[in-house]
């Protein structure tokens, strides 16, 4: 296989990308100077160096050093009242963006799919226990369940339930998820920063 074809099926596994657009992105690529190319192979080559996943929260960030906890984890003045669980790290960003929200995160780093017999496996159950449980003995008094409101993510946002229930009762922590102004099958990525202030402000 040539170069085009191979860096064709490179690009046609990235998330939602199709075989047209696939191809479009080498022509692209053979359109620009070798700098460009030089400058795009080294940041592909440093990323993994140069981020890490937060020990806290789970999230990829820029290393810090300090305990390898990202910049939100390290804000002394968010709130420890609160804890947000989301899927993927773009859904934490959305969240952020909007500015309505002072708490502490936890990216599961996937979905359950429905009917799964073995859900653990899909998001990080025991990582999200353990980090529940520290929470909660430190003045957690939420949690809130941010997953997309599709079939998958309510799956997920259920498995998270029934994960958490334990640590939920023993410490009396109230669960919530997303309230109204929200419509069925919404991805949270996609949602502009008024929608989800309207969201969080209406949880249940
Ligand atoms: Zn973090």
């Amino acid at each position: 296989m040539d170069s085009i074809n191979k860096l064709t099926e490179i690009f046609k596994e990235f998330p939602g990308v199709g075989p047209r657009q696939a191809k479009r992105f080498v022509y692209y690529l053979l359109s620009r100077n070798n700098g460009y190319l030089d400058s795009l192979s080294k940041l592909m080559i440093g990323l993994k160096r140069d981020v890490s996943v937060c020990s806290s929260c789970f999230r990829y960030s820029i290393s810090t050093g300090a305990a390898n906890k990202c910049s939100i984890c390290l804000d002394r003045g968010r709130d420890a009242g609160f804890l947000m669980v989301v899927s993927r790290d773009v859904d934490l960003e959305t969240i952020e963006k909007s500015r309505s929200y002072n708490g502490y995160y936890f990216v599961l780093g996937g979905t359950v799919p429905i009917l799964e017999k073995e859900p653990d496996k899909w998001i990080r159950a025991k990582e999200l226990a353990a980090a529940a449980a520290k929470r909660a003995a430190a003045g957690l008094k939420e949690i809130i369940i941010a997953t997309n409101l599709n079939p998958e993510g309510e799956n997920t946002a259920d498995h998270v339930a029934k994960l958490l229930s334990p640590v939920v009762k023993r410490y009396n922590i109230k669960i919530s998820g997303l309230g109204r102004g929200l419509s069925t099958g919404t991805e949270l990525e996609y949602i502009d920063s008024e929608t989800m202030k309207n969201a969080l402000k209406n949880r249940a």
